[in-house]
């Protein structure tokens, strides 16, 4: 790849350290009916050693300038499917419906200026068990973080309701060509077993999201427009109350309220 001109603006920063690679697979529980998707196959190097694990692999890539490299991996292995173009706006039910299969995987170095979309649309149109991706460290901090901390949001909230996460691995900054300027981190999500029970999981989503709008602002602000009766009495059985701020609830103070708003 020496005389490729890597463009920053799509987040191209290859993987050429084969200790994280390995790392990257050995963390994925790939079974025999499972798929995986790939987001930014780039020239490949993490593709090859997904396409050895035997399932289908989907690698999504928007630069067609890394077209004739990958086609060269696609002709050795017949499990690999390529899908030229932005990952964002591909039609994932119908690319997946044209597969058999059990578990949905998503194992990638992603294109960080991205990542929250791209996990977004993952989580909204294909019932994903496990991700294992590559992401800006700080990003990383930010899907663990807990309750009464500066990282904590709403996506943590989202994704601790539907995931375990755990850190894979720390990486440096010399496993990548070229060297980005931010640290990277790789983290596991896998879906939980024993979900809590949701009433209604849209009322949860919108309440999750009203309740961090504006971060510092208490509940009684940003949920102005709930029933507030019905509300305080909701955070009363969990001992808060409308002055605390959204950052102060945890994932099972949220299903909480959710599901007494809906009684
Ligand atoms: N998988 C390779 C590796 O580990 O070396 C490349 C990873 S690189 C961090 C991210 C890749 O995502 C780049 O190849 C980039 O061109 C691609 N990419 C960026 N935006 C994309 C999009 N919207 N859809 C699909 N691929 C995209």
């Amino acid at each position: 790849m020496s005389e490729f001109s890597f463009k920053k603006s799509l987040g191209q920063n290859f993987l050429i350290d084969n200790n994280i690679k390995d790392k990257i697979i050995n963390a994925s529980s790939i079974t025999k009916d499972s798929l995986i998707i790939e987001v930014g196959a780039g020239s490949g190097s993490l593709t090859k050693r997904l396409v050895l694990l035997g399932v289908p692999v989907i690698s999504f890539e928007i630069d067609s300038r890394l077209t004739d490299k990958l086609n060269e991996i696609k002709k050795e292995y017949d499990n690999l499917t390529l899908v030229f173009g932005d990952f964002l706006s591909a039609d994932l039910g119908l690319i997946l419906s044209n597969f058999r299969y059990k578990k949905v995987h998503l194992i990638a170095n992603l294109p960080y200026y991205i990542t929250t979309p791209i996990i977004n649309k993952v989580m909204n149109e294909v019932s994903i068990d496990e991700m294992i991706i590559m992401v800006q460290k700080e990003v990383g901090n930010r899907f663990k973080a807990l309750p009464n901390t500066k990282d904590y949001s709403s996506l943590s909230v989202f994704l601790q309701y539907y995931f375990d996460i755990t850190k894979v691995t720390d990486v440096s900054r010399n496993s990548f060509v070229p060297k980005p300027n931010v640290d990277s981190i790789v983290v596991k999500f896998t879906r939980k077993k024993d979900k809590l029970y949701l009433e209604d999981e849209d009322l949860f989503f919108k309440l999750v999201r009203d309740a961090f709008v504006h971060k510092r602002k208490n509940l009684r602000n940003n949920l102005g427009s709930y029933d507030l009766d019905k509300l305080s009495e909701a955070l009363g059985n969990i001992g808060k109350d409308l002055t605390y701020r959204a950052e102060q609830l945890t994932v099972l103070d949220f299903v909480f309220v959710a599901n007494y708003l809906c009684s």
